[in-house]
């Protein structure tokens, strides 16, 4: 018999109409002759009102406690979902995290699950019954309760998929596909029919919520196909998420946008001091070495990724400063790495912003056209949004610029890069691609050097533009092609 794991989010469980609608979903699998195993999250807002509820009585809530206390949110939506069921005459039972079986490492508030030893599960699918689980949480070695950040009831979905072996893991929410950037801000966005783990794992992680990016790298994996779906339109296929040699290669597959993102600015050292001798001057260079590469060591253990801190040194004083960005879950983490940081470096200032929006384009052409990244801080620059930052990341570009502009960045990216034309975009920059291989190609010929080569191509490249306001890919085609 086929399994099958569907998992609802909060708002598809959001009072009892709509848990009555996701039970005869359920019930629908089920008298198709499946294994249903339901993952739930928390009715509504149920998470964002009991962290609220914390917060009135400790403004930095200790985390173990407020782990018991979300986990909670969960508790009320498996009941709720078993209790309509039941009463559909189908035999639902309902199961906490640690009932589930999923064990967690010991982070508070976002821990990873380790491992799922669902035997609870297999013996509730053996007496015919639909378990219905709580998505979010699990137990950790010492028996505690933890959860597993925001979004992370797909992640309990997917866990289970993959310890039960089911043939897919369902998701179900308030939008019918993954579309090209989140549909609620952008009307022309379009729906992805199939995408790679790759693809979706690097859209989740710039931001789009529709996905958590830990439940996309599970699946992937452990090759659990996961299809998003909509809890008000089942009938619809959705989004298939699913292996690489399956989902076709995007040029560009999307835009997705991180609205909370924390940008620190790190000097390590400013001061030239003239009257330094020689030697003191190595001396204190090493053990600022030293101190700089614990520094960097320690920021990228806590989830930092290292392709995004940019280190800048000026040569010839003594100068150099660091920055990065970065979620702001992380930010009391960073403040009291760098608070201690200033013995080892006793020059260290630094400036921490919040509210920065990261604008994030993703697509497995990014990594083999650098031109999409320099087209991307065009269309920001020529609209006047002031780029902080630009990184790369894999199948990923990214723009750091201040929040008020993330609508309008995110619009204009889109428009520029996914819209219905993104199909001409896409056979624009293979075509620009191919235009360059050949350029260099004709001049490595002339020259017989590569690096002769590789300064014609940039020269091509300081050429290019195709990014204008009023984008219009087709005048860029015919350029193109003209100037081939
Ligand atoms: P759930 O509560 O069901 O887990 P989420 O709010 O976590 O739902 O995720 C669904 C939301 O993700 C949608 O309502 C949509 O606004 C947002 N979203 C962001 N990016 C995308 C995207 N690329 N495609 C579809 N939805 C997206
Ligand atoms: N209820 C949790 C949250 O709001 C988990 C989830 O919805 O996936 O983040
Ligand atoms: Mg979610």
């Amino acid at each position: 018999m086929s399994r099958i794991v569907q998992k609802f989010g909060g708002t598809s469980v959001k009072d009892p109409e709509h848990i009555g609608k996701v039970a005869e979903i359920v019930a629908e699998t089920y008298s198709q002759n499946k294994q249903v195993v339901v993952v739930v999250s928390a009715m509504g807002h149920g998470t964002d009102e009991l962290i609220d509820l914390a917060l009135k009585v400790d403004e930095n809530p200790e985390p173990r406690e407020l782990d018991v206390l979300l986990a909670t949110g969960e508790q009320v939506s498996i009941a709720m979902l078993s209790i309509a069921l039941r009463s559909m005459g189908l035999k639902a039972r309902s199961f906490t995290g640690p009932q589930a079986g999923i064990l967690t490492d010991e982070t508070h508030g976002f821990a990873r699950i380790k491992t799922v030893h669902p035997s609870r599960i297999e013996s509730s699918l053996r007496r015919g019954e639909i378990p219905v689980v709580a998505g979010f949480q699990g137990m950790n070695g010492n028996s505690e309760l933890t959860t597993l950040g925001r979004g992370g009831s797909d992640t309990t979905a997917v866990a289970l998929a993959a310890a039960l072996k089911a043939e897919c893991c369902d998701i179900y929410t308030d939008v019918d596909a993954v579309y090209t950037t989140d549909p609620r801000t952008v009307e022309s966005a379009r729906k992805l029919g199939v995408i790679s783990y790759e693809e979706m794992l690097a859209l989740a992680n710039s931001g789009a919520q529709v996905l958590n990016a830990r439940s996309v790298e599970l699946a992937m994996n452990n090759s659990v196909p996961i299809r998003l779906r909509s809890t008000f339109a089942p009938e619809n296929t959705g989004t298939l998420v699913t292996t690489k040699d399956i989902a076709p290669e995007h040029n560009v597959c999307g835009v997705a946008c991180d609205a909370s993102r924390v940008w620190v600015r790190i000097a390590i050292s400013q001061s030239f001091n003239a009257q330094e001798s020689v030697g003191d001057f190595a001396d204190n260079f090493s053990k600022q070495e030293d101190a700089v590469q614990h520094l960097l060591s320690t920021l990228i253990s806590l989830g930092i990724d290292k392709e995004i801190i940019s280190l800048k040194r000026a040569n010839g004083i003594n100068a150099s400063w660091l920055e990065f960005h970065c979620e702001k879950r992380i930010l009391r983490d960073v403040q009291s790495v760098l608070a201690g940081s200033t013995n080892q470096l006793p020059d260290l200032d630094y400036r921490i912003d919040t509210g920065l929006a990261l604008v994030s384009l993703v697509g497995a052409g990014i990594d083999r056209d650098y031109l999409i990244s320099d087209n991307l801080a065009q269309v920001l620059r020529k609209n006047a949004i002031p780029i902080l930052m630009q990184t790369q990341q894999v199948l990923r570009s990214s723009i750091l610029i201040p929040g008020a502009f993330k609508e309008q960045a995110v619009k204009l990216v889109h428009e520029v890069f996914c819209s219905t034309t993104a199909e001409a975009y896409s056979k624009l920059s293979k075509l620009e691609l191919e235009a360059e291989k050949l350029a260099l190609a004709r001049a490595e010929e002339a020259t017989g050097s590569t690096s002769a080569g590789l300064m014609f191509v940039a020269e091509l490249g300081a050429m290019t533009d195709p990014i204008v306001s009023e984008s219009n890919e087709l005048d860029y085609h015919v350029e193109t092609e003209a100037r081939r």
